[in-house]
């Protein structure tokens, strides 16, 4: 492979001239080498190590690119960041590290590059392209790194149990990144993370749901799932999911793997959707089961309510985790708690009245709902998975013919509090409440049209059942 290709953009030129200024040796290091390679696309975000100091060559750049960016400088960390275009340039000094046990600030001291290379996280992430003027375009790889693209393969340039302890963020990268990039983790590193695996305590919970997101956001979320799981992470992360795993047997009655089961629907849900979200209502749709699990001799295993107490899980998980408290997690809950509706819509006989409570309670999130329905079919019975996708097909088209005629997905209730007050002269009260829900009541229960004229009738009839007289109206009269 000839590497000057990857050096294309000018930038490159203008960094190498640069350092060549300095005389520093400088390189393109990282993810912008190791996607270029695997023909993944150029990197926005782009690594250079300078054989001096990083900030002084970020300076030097700056002052000689159109418009003279700003440079942001990282003093504690020894790095500096440039925008130019759409791209990010990140500087740093190379440098060698060493590590205190309780802490994933290491204490830095100037290096070579190969130094600097040692410290990286993965030999795939340690490639480097020299960018001065005499060896411009020459690829420097001490830990065969290029191998192990080639091999897809996830490995640490230094004694795998060193890279994790020092700084066991690299254990969820190593995951993410055999999830992103569909590579096997060496045995070795693999066998690390498991022995170092409560190191991940000293992670901030942001960092870790950051690489989890970041799983979660490719195209098969369970590979890093199961590599979580494999290495015991996973119970330490997400205890709930890891509480779903096994089958009990009594009396010859079984349920499924619930934990192996989630994985499936979140990989199918990857397939019909990019809402993270979404896939995250996937993941925890069942985490309720686990704690609702019963036997019973006649009817067998039953999780009753599951999906009210996984609701209210969500909530705790999410806490836990320092996760947004905000619509997301509602989202994810409503989601999590209307997780088994539409599988009884498909079951049974469908009533329009059934559709039309379906879509009030969904509201806006009614068509996610049929996603996560139908990536919760995970049968390996073909006959029983066509039946059951088909079943959901009609429950769509039922949904789609109710809401055109009836409108309730974003139901807003055709007579006003304010209306109800001044057809009986009343002032706020409970009747208010109540006649507002009858007429919700009647029109999801197809007793009425969701309609002004016949809401209104409604109402009157309603208010006077509660012994109420309305004014200006023929037959009434004014108390
Ligand atoms: P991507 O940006 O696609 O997530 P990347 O490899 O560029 O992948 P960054 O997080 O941008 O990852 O980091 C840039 C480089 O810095 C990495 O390629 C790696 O060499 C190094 N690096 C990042 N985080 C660590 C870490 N925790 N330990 C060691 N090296 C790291
Ligand atoms: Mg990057």
């Amino acid at each position: 492979m000839d590497y000057k290709k990857a050096l294309s953009n000018k930038i490159f030129k203008i960094i190498g001239q640069s350092a060549d200024e300095l005389n520093m040796d400088s390189y393109v290091i990282g993810g912008f080498v190791r996607d270029y390679i695997l023909k993944r696309g150029t990197a926005k975000d782009i690594d250079i190590v300078a054989v001096g100091s990083g900030i002084e060559l970020a300076e030097k750049v700056a002052s000689k690119l159109p418009g003279k960016p700003q440079v942001s400088v990282f003093k504690n960390f020894g790095t500096a960041m440039v925008k130019h275009e759409d791209l990010e340039l990140e500087f740093v000094g190379a440098r060698k590290e060493s590590y205190h046990r309780d802490s994933r600030k290491p204490v830095v001291e100037n290096g070579t590059l190969e130094d600097d290379q040692k410290r990286r996280d993965f030999t795939i992430n340690a490639l480097a392209i020299s960018l001065n003027e005499k060896t411009w375009g020459t690829l420097l790889d001490p830990f065969n790194g290029l191998e192990d693209l080639k091999n897809k393969l996830i490995r640490t340039p230094l004694e795998p149990g060193i890279t994790y302890s020092d700084d066991p963020l690299r254990m969820m990268r190593a995951i993410r990144f055999a999830t992103q990039l569909d590579f096997d983790i060496q045995l070795e590193s693999l066998q690390a993370i498991t022995a170092h695996k409560d190191r991940i305590k000293i992670i901030s919970k942001e960092r870790i749901v950051d690489e989890l997101n970041k799983i979660m956001c490719c195209k098969k979320p369970s590979i890093g799932f199961s590599l979580l799981h494999k290495t015991e992470l996973l119970e330490i992360i997400l205890p709930e999911l890891t509480a779903l795993q096994g089958i009990e047997e009594i009396e010859g009655q079984r349920h499924k793997d619930n934990f192996w089961h989630t994985l499936e629907v979140v990989d199918n849900i990857s397939l019909a959707t990019d809402n993270l979200w979404l896939r995250w209502a996937a993941l925890l749709h069942d985490i309720g089961k686990a704690p609702t699990k019963r036997f019973h001799k006649k009817i067998g295993w039953t999780f009753h309510g599951h999906e009210f107490v996984g609701s209210k899980m969500v909530y705790k998980l999410f806490k836990r985790l320092r996760m947004p408290l905000n619509d997301k997690m509602k989202y994810v809950q409503k989601l999590v708690l209307m997780s088994s509706r539409p599988i009884v819509l498909a079951e049974e006989f469908v009533t329009d009245s059934a559709v039309r409570r379906l879509i009030f309670d969904a509201g806006e999130h009614v068509d996610d709902l049929m996603t996560l329905c139908e990536a919760d079919i995970t049968t390996k019975n073909p006959k029983k998975q066509r039946r059951y996708k088909n079943n959901f097909k009609l429950v769509r088209e039922k949904i789609e013919e109710v809401e055109e005629r009836d409108r309730v997905r974003n139901f807003q209730p055709p007579i006003t509090g304010e209306e109800i007050m001044q057809t009986f002269d009343l002032k706020p009260s409970k009747e208010i409440g109540i006649i507002k829900e009858a007429i919700k009541e009647a029109i999801l229960e197809g007793e009425i049209p969701n309609e002004y004229n016949a809401a209104k009738e409604y109402m009157i009839i309603k208010g006077k059942s509660l012994g109420l007289v309305p004014i200006n109206f023929p037959q009434g009269k004014k108390q």
